[in-house]
């Protein structure tokens, strides 16, 4: 593991896992190379790096076939919100969902599932800050969509959040792990380059981390 950053971000994790007493093998990294050439991902696969995360479906199309064409390890994670017009796309490319939060999604994507014979498992995204501007399903609406997700026969992994800009997160973490425990689901999509330390004291078990790895992005990626 050559690639200085990446080799910072994983000592960090074993230490935020250490100090909550858990396996640092049990919290995946997620690369996030939006807004990142192919040229600047190839470090991070180079170093034998392979988990990635998107936010838009089209620019993921244009890098990521011919990188998996070279990797084929490579394991794709999209983050962004999701129109349902882009489900066929998106089942296609990607290995997991992590922003599905809307009963019309979960149809989109489980037709596309059924018709491409391509099962991927979705995190529901919460709006978790219940910011107007957010993706996300209302916290009440939880188990509701858990429910929807499952009878069209999507795998729920577990809930997803990004917090409110300029917020201390914690609160907000803590609040999506209650929200997950009390639904019996593992999986948290939590933590980013600023607060993934404390998003792994929570029980983050996926982290999305971008600029930490990549340096600033020079457009801003929303
Ligand atoms: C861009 C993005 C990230 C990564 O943010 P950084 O601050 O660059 O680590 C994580 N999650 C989502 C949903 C994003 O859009």
């Amino acid at each position: 593991m050559a690639n200085p950053p990446l080799k910072d971000i994983r000592s960090k994790i074993e230490k935020a896992a250490r100090i909550a007493d858990r396996k640092p093998s049990d919290i995946a990294l997620i690369a996030v190379s939006k807004t990142r050439s192919s040229d600047e991902i190839r470090p991070l696969l180079e170093a034998g790096h392979c988990v990635f995360g998107e936010n838009r479906v089209q620019e993921a199309m244009e890098k990521w076939p011919a990188l998996k064409g070279d990797y084929p390890d490579i394991q794709l994670h999209m983050i962004g919100q999701l129109q349902s017009n882009k489900a066929a796309e998106a089942v296609a490319l990607f290995d997991y969902i992590h922003s599905l939060d809307r009963l019309s999604l979960v149809k989109a994507l489980a037709k596309e599932m059924d018709r491409q014979d391509r099962r991927i498992a979705c995190f529901l995204q919460v709006n978790i800050g219940e910011e107007s501007q957010k993706g996300g399903c209302d916290i009440k609406a939880v188990p509701e969509l858990l429910a929807q997700a499952r009878t069209a026969g999507i795998a729920v992994a577990g809930l997803m959040a990004v917090p409110p800009d300029n917020a201390n997160p914690v609160p907000y973490f803590a609040l999506l792990a209650k929200l997950a425990r009390d639904r019996g689901l593992d999986g948290l999509s939590i933590g980013m380059s600023g607060d993934f330390e404390s998003a792994i004291k929570l029980g983050a078990t996926h982290i999305r981390v971008g600029t930490a790895l990549f340096g600033a992005r020079a457009v801003r990626a929303t």
